[in-house]
C-alpha cells in the first residue's frame, strides 16, 4: 500500500465512523437502515475489484487447438490458452501506478486495500471475465530469424474498455510457463521488473509512446539467474508486473505467420489490427495493407526520433520487441545515455553494439523491411513497389522528426536554414567533451541568455559548465544567440519555459534504478516509490528528488554498472 493510499484509507475509515455516530436520533429506524445500507454499498463498491475483462481477441483470432501448458511448436493460430502459475507467498504489492489505476482502469485507489487485488495482478487469481492467453510470435533477433518465440512468461488476461472508450489489453509478465517458454522458467526477477515498471511509466510521462505498468508484485519465489552469463548462478526472487497496452502485437506476430505459410491467419490478424487500431483505414480499401505499412513506417520513425530526443536506448531492438502500434515495449537492458556518445550500448550482452543508441534509426529500417517481407503475401506487385518506395522515404521522415524535436529542445520557433547545423554542432561539442545528454539540454533551458552571453555559467550547472570548456563553445553560443534573437516576439522567460517543458530534469538513470533495486531486494520499496513519484513529473524540479541527487552528476560507482539480457 502506498503511503497516500494508506492515508486515504485512514481518512475514509475516520469519515465512516463519524458518519455512523452522527446519525441524528430523530431519524426513523427505516431511514437509519437506508443510511447504513448506502454506506456499506459505498464501501463495497470502493473496495471490490470492479474490473470485468472481455476478450475480443479470443473471439476474432484463431486459437491453438492443442490444450495444456507443455512446451511445443504451435501452428496455425495467434494465441494459446495458458493459465498463470501463482507466485510463492508471501506476496508484496511493491508499487502501483495511481495514474494507470484511475485513468486507464477506472479503479478507485482503495482497491489496493483488497487482498484479492494483489492476487489478481500477480496471477494468483483471475479478474472477472478473464481467459488468459499466450501469444504466438516469432522474430529476428540480432539480425537472424529465430523461429517461434512467443509469450514465454507473459499472460494476456483480457481487454478492458474504459470510461473514455479506450480499449486496453492487460498482460502479466513473469507469471509462469506457457507453450512458448522454450528452456525458460516463465519467471522474471525483481531487478528487471522494477526497471520495467519504473521505465515504462517514466517514458509515458516523458511523452514517449509506450506500454504502461499498473503494478509490481514481489514474491518469495526462488528464481535462478546467471546475471552476467559468467557461470555465476545466483538465487533471486520472482516478481510480476501487470502491463497495459492498446495492443501487444509486434512485427514478429505477422512474421511467424508468413514464415509458416499460414496466409489465411496472416490476413485475419492483419485485418484485425487494421480494423481495431488503424480505424481511419477503410476495411474495404483495396490498398489497406500498403496504407497500414506506410503508417507503421511513419510512426516507427517518429518513435525512434522521440527515443533519441530523450537519450533512450532500447537495448534489444529485435523485431519481436517492435510494436505494430509503434509504442515502446518489452523493456529489458535499456539505458538512458549519460555522456553523449552515439556508440552508447546499454546492453552488456550486445558485444557488437548492434543496438547502440546511434544505430537505432537504421535498425528501425531493418525491422520495417522485415515487416514488409511479412506483409508481402497480402500485396500486389504494384503495392509492393509502393511500399518499397515508402521505405526509401523512412530516413527522411526520421530526420525531419528528429530535427523538429531537437529544435524544440533548443527553444527554436519556426524554421531557419542553419537549424540542422546548430543541432549537429552542439551534439559534436557534447560528444567531444562527453557532456551529459539530459542535463546539458536541461541547463540550456535554465540558463539565462545574459549568462550565456557573458560566459558566466554558474558552476552548479555542471553539465553546461563542462561543455563550455570546449574551444568552439563560444562560437556555438554566438550562433545560438543570433538564432534566438531572430525570434522577435520571443522573450527569454518564454524560451526557458518552452525548453523546460521538453527537456526533462530527471530520467531513470542506471544508478538510480540500481539503488532502488538494491533496496527493493531487501523489501524496502521507498526508493521505487520516490523514483516513481519523481518521474511522474520529469520536467518539474522537485525538492525530494534534488535531495536524492537525481539531477546531479552520476556517482562514480555508476560507471561500473552493467545491465545484461538476464532478467
Ligand atoms: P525478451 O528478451 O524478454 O524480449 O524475450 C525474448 C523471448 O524469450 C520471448 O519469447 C520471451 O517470452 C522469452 N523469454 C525470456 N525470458 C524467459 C523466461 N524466463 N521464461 C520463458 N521465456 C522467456
Ligand atoms: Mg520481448
Amino acid at each position: 500500500m502506498t503511503s497516500r493510499g494508506f492515508a486515504l484509507f485512514l481518512l475514509f475509515s475516520a469519515v465512516a465512523r463519524a458518519d455512523e455516530q452522527d446519525v441524528p436520533e430523530r431519524k426513523s429506524c427505516d431511514e437509519r437502515e437506508l443510511e447504513r445500507n448506502r454506506f456499506y454499498t459505498d464501501v463495497k463498491t470502493h473496495r471490490e475489484i470492479s474490473l470485468t475483462l472481455s476478450h475480443k481477441l479470443l473471439d476474432a483470432l484463431p486459437l491453438d487447438e492443442v490444450d495444456g501448458r507443455f512446451i511445443r511448436a504451435v501452428k496455425v493460430c495467434v494465441f494459446s490458452q495458458s493459465q498463470p502459475t501463482p507466485l510463492k507467498d508471501p506476496l508484496t504489492l511493491a508499487a502501483v501506478s495511481q495514474d494507470a489505476l484511475r485513468n486507464i482502469l477506472d479503479l478507485n485507489e482503495s482497491v489496493i486495500q483488497n487482498e484479492e487485488f494483489v492476487l489478481c495482478v500477480s496471477g494468483g487469481k483471475l479478474f472477472p471475465g478473464s481467459i488468459p492467453l499466450a501469444h504466438r510470435y516469432g522474430g529476428h533477433q540480432f539480425g537472424y530469424w529465430s523461429e517461434q518465440l512467443g509469450d514465454g512468461r507473459a499472460h494476456l488476461l483480457g481487454e478492458y474498455t474504459n470510461r473514455k472508450g479506450e480499449r486496453w489489453e492487460l498482460q502479466l509478465k513473469g507469471s509462469g510457463k506457457t507453450p512458448y517458454s522454450r528452456s525458460g522458467d516463465g519467471r522474471a526477477v525483481i531487478r528487471s521488473s522494477v526497471r520495467e515498471f519504473l521505465c515504462s511509466e517514466a517514458m509515458h510521462f516523458l511523452g514517449v509512446p509506450t506500454s504502461r505498468a499498473l503494478s509490481l508484485v514481489v514474491s518469495e519465489e526462488p528464481v535462478w539467474r546467471d546475471r552476467f552469463y559468467d557461470g555465476n548462478v545466483i538465487k533471486e526472487r520472482g516478481a510480476v508486473v501487470l502491463r497495459l497496452a492498446r495492443s501487444w502485437f509486434r512485427i514478429g506476430s505477422l512474421e511467424i505467420l508468413t514464415r509458416s505459410g499460414e496466409f489465411d491467419v496472416l490476413r485475419t490478424l492483419s485485418d484485425f489490427v487494421i480494423k481495431e487500431h488503424f480505424k481511419s483505414i477503410a476495411t474495404n480499401n483495396p490498398d489497406k495493407y500498403a496504407v497500414f505499412f506506410s503508417r507503421v513506417v511513419n510512426e516507427t520513425a517518429h518513435l525512434i526520433a522521440h527515443w533519441m530526443s530523450v537519450g533512450f536506448a532500447h537495448g534489444v531492438c529485435n523485431t519481436d520487441n517492435f510494436s505494430l502500434l509503434s509504442i515502446t515495449i518489452d523493456y529489458g537492458p535499456f539505458g538512458f545515455m549519460e555522456s553523449y556518445d552515439p556508440n552508447f550500448v546499454p546492453n552488456s550482452s550486445d558485444d557488437e553494439g548492434r543496438y547502440s543508441i546511434g544505430a537505432q534509426a537504421d535498425v528501425g529500417l531493418f525491422n520495417l523491411q522485415k515487416l514488409l517481407e511479412a506483409l508481402k503475401p497480402l500485396l500486389t506487385s504494384d503495392q509492393l513497389s509502393q511500399c518499397q518506395q515508402i521505405l526509401r522515404e523512412y530516413s527522411q521522415t526520421y530526420h525531419q522528426r528528429f530535427r523538429e524535436l531537437f529544435k524544440a529542445k533548443l527553444g527554436f520557433l519556426g524554421n531557419q536554414e542553419n537549424d540542422s547545423y546548430l543541432i549537429a554542432f552542439l551534439l559534436k561539442l557534447m560528444e567531444d567533451t562527453g557532456a551529459d545528454f539530459t542535463m546539458t539540454f536541461r541547463q540550456l533551458s535554465e540558463v539565462t541568455l545574459s549568462q550565456l552571453q557573458t560566459g558566466a555559467i554558474p558552476l552548479s550547472m555542471w553539465a553546461l559548465s563542462g561543455l563550455s570548456s570546449h574551444e568552439y563553445f563560444r562560437d556555438w553560443v554566438q550562433l545560438y544567440l543570433k538564432r534566438l534573437s531572430r525570434m522577435k516576439s520571443d522573450s527569454d522567460a518564454a524560451r526557458q519555459h518552452r525548453m523546460q517543458g521538453v527537456n526533462p530534469r530527471y530520467v531513470l538513470r542506471n544508478w538510480m534504478a540500481e539503488s532502488a533495486i538494491r533496496k527493493a531486494e531487501k523489501n524496502d520499496f521507498s526508493e521505487v516509490t520516490l523514483l516513481q513519484k519523481t518521474l511522474t513529473e520529469p520536467f518539474v524540479e522537485q525538492e525530494e528528488a534534488e535531495k536524492a541527487g537525481y539531477s546531479n552528476k552520476p556517482p562514480s560507482w555508476a560507471q561500473q554498472l552493467r545491465v545484461s539480457c538476464s532478467s
